[in-house]
């Protein structure tokens, strides 16, 4: 850190303070002593999730657990591969870089892991996500695993 004042490069803190969101360090140059103030602040990152009906919740990771976990109900799949999939899901979720993503985007994911992983844990979510109205539904997209 460069002094404001002198571009000086020794600098003590004289203050510190805690607030909520950040820390406040009142500093002193040792070179030209004059004081200024600098503020800490943790990044935190924030994703909010857009439903369909056009409202925000924000991204809860558990919950994305619970739904894999609902889905795989009763089927052959450890939970550490449910934790997997949801930690590879959060991540590829977080290297989008945004700050709202449609629900749809994770849906279209976790379909796809599970897809890959068990046939049944997949019409399972799919019947819920796609909200089939019918038998016809379920079958088109058993054909579509052939
Ligand atoms: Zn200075």
């Amino acid at each position: 850190m460069k002094c404001p004042f002198c571009d000086g490069r020794k600098i003590k803190v004289v203050d510190k303070r805690d607030l909520e969101n950040s820390t406040r360090r009142r500093r002193e140059c040792i070179k030209c002593n004059k004081r200024f103030t600098t503020y800490e602040k943790i990044e935190t990152f924030n994703l909010s999730i857009q439903k369909k009906d056009q409202r925000r919740e924000n991204f809860n990771k558990e919950k994305l657990r619970t739904g894999l976990i609902k889905a795989c109900e009763k089927r052959p799949i450890p939970i550490e591969k449910i934790d997997q999939i949801t930690d590879k899901i959060e991540a590829q979720l977080l290297q989008l870089k945004k700050n709202e993503i449609p629900s749809t985007i994770i849906g279209e994911k976790v379909m796809k892991e599970l897809k890959k992983l068990d046939n049944v844990a997949y019409i399972r979510f799919a019947s819920v996500y796609r909200d089939f109205k019918d038998t016809n539904d379920f079958k088109k997209y058993i054909k579509e695993l052939r």
